[in-house]
């Protein structure tokens, strides 16, 4: 395979979707962090989000998993919900032909439905803390197997109070393990939990920051605080972005902005912790997908959210701390990719754009508002804009399912259908083979089965004549997979 990822002799099936996912070049964290983690090394990771971190865990713990082991393997921890999914997303596509089962245990959703998943063959787990540590506590989520730990993001964990909670996981968890701690920035409380649970870590540190800043072209506005909603109407106007994240500091302010837009004529919707997992979900998956324009949110969009192509990122309120500053930012400028950045400062913001220029050695200076009258031109390109439908994106793995089709079977662990039955009746079809079977899911009354290599329509046929487990099963097509 021409691909420079063959240099780590990695199997067939995660060579297969790495060059599906179009990943041709290891970034620089990478290319450091994949051999180390094969080696099972403790790998201790300094980026950004951007710079392919999480792949450079993923790859090597997708190729460390023994996919015959049915119990967990490695535990990935995450500080948010969003970022769990996401990172449970790129595992699920790198492991996709591998057949790497993998879950995401995370609060604010049903804790059964992570209990039926967790009593199937599972590889990989990756959540938040606090559930994660619930189900080692219940005995749902086993840990004796567990060889990996990665920490991911662990500033942020720490920000976020859940020390306590990564550090009982972390002694659930058996000594030989291979850890990886990945962090923007380091304190010395994130120095403790490294010198108390790794053994002689490799510190991998990449210059992917300074490169993602050099491509963001940094604005700061003055304003009045009582101004900053007309001053954001202006500047979004102006700059009429195809896609736009706006951060507040607070819930009440999202909504405020959400509303104050949406009765402008905007295509927006927010995103904040206050809301039900379920629409936090679903607005973040639209928005991946370009369905609308403006997404207006607290931090919780800040941390690993990836998505491509977000050409302005609006500060309404100046962040209180640097990282938070290069997290927002960083959603834009990725890849090469030239971007925005505009901050509204108030009297409020006023010592944090202090802080910020200090910290980050900008000479910028305050901006005025722009013009009414330049604001009021801009409208009518803005508002024609607005009323073309955003075209929508493919998912990352979109590639990846081109050739797959799932099949639900009508029948599961009720009446003791087990995946040695489905892969013998699937084996027995003419042309089919083991390795055209992907991820088998055995459910109460249901299976579904991952059908590879543009099989699944043979199979399909095949299979309403054909006995599973000694007899006739309705079968048809569950889903062909678009998106993970
Ligand atoms: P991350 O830093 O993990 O948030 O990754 C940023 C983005 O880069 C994600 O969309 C990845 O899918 C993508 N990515 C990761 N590794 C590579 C690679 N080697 N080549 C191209 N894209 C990559």
């Amino acid at each position: 395979m021409d691909n420079n990822f063959s240099k780590y002799s990695l199997c067939d099936e995660l060579t297969k979707a790495i060059s599906l996912l179009n990943y041709t070049n290891p970034t620089e964290v990478q290319s450091m962090a994949i051999p180390a983690i094969l080696q099972q090394q403790d790998v201790i990771i300094k980026s950004q989000t951007g710079s392919g971190k999480t792949a450079a865990f993923a790859i090597p713990v997708c190729e460390l998993i023994n996919w015959d082991e049915n119990e967990v393997q490695a535990i990935i921890l995450t500080p948010t919900r969003e970022l769990a999914m996401q990172v449970n997303e790129d595992i699920f596509n790198i492991g996709r032909f591998k057949r790497i089962k993998t879950t995401c245990l995370y609060g604010g959703e049903s804790y059964d439905r992570q209990v039926k998943e967790l009593k199937q063959k599972m590889h990989i787990v990756v959540g938040t803390p606090g559930r994660v540590l619930e189900h080692l506590n219940e005995g749902t989520l086993n840990a004796s197997n567990v060889g990996i730990l990665v920490i991911d993001e662990a500033d942020e964990m720490l920000n976020m109070g859940f020390i306590d909670e990564v550090e009982a996981v972390i002694e659930r968890i058996s000594t030989t393990r291979t850890t990886v701690l990945s962090s923007a920035t380091f304190n010395k409380k994130i120095d403790k939990i490294i010198n108390k649970h790794m053994i002689n870590p490799i510190r991998i540190e990449t210059n992917q920051q300074a490169n993602i800043m050099n491509n963001i072209d940094y604005k700061f506005y003055r304003a009045k605080e009582a101004d900053k909603h007309i001053l954001l109407r202006d500047i979004t106007m102006i700059e009429n972005p195809d896609s736009c994240i706006i951060f507040c500091n607070t819930k009440i302010m999202v909504d405020d902005i959400d509303a104050f837009l949406y009765d402008s004529g905007y295509s927006c919707n927010k995103l904040h912790g206050g809301m039900e997992q379920r629409d936090r979900t679903a607005i973040m998956n639209k928005f991946k997908l370009n369905e609308f324009r403006y997404l207006i949110a607290t931090d919780v969009a800040a941390r690993g959210i990836d998505v491509d192509d977000i050409s302005l990122i609006v500060n309404f309120d100046m962040p209180d701390k640097k990282d938070a500053f290069i997290h927002r930012t960083g959603r834009t400028g990725r890849r090469g990719k030239l971007g925005k950045a505009v901050s509204l400062v108030s009297e409020i913001g006023l010592q944090s754009f202090a802080l910020i220029k200090d910290s980050l050695n900008f000479d910028h200076k305050l901006l005025t508002a722009p013009d009414a009258e330049t604001a009021l031109k801009a409208s009518e390109s803005f508002y024609k804009k607005a009323k073309i439908k955003t075209e929508i994106k493919q998912t990352k793995g979109a590639k990846l399912s081109e050739d797959i089709v799932k099949i639900h079977i009508n029948a599961g662990k009720k009446t003791k259908m087990r995946a040695v039955d489905i892969v013998g009746t699937l084996c027995s079809i003419d042309g089919m083979t083991a390795d055209d079977i992907g991820i088998i899911n055995i459910l109460d009354i249901s299976t579904y089965v991952e059908i590879l290599n543009g099989k699944g329509e043979a199979v399909l046929k095949a299979l309403q004549t054909k006995n599973i487990k000694g007899r006739p099963r309705n079968v048809n097509i569950a889903d062909v997979i678009k998106a993970y």
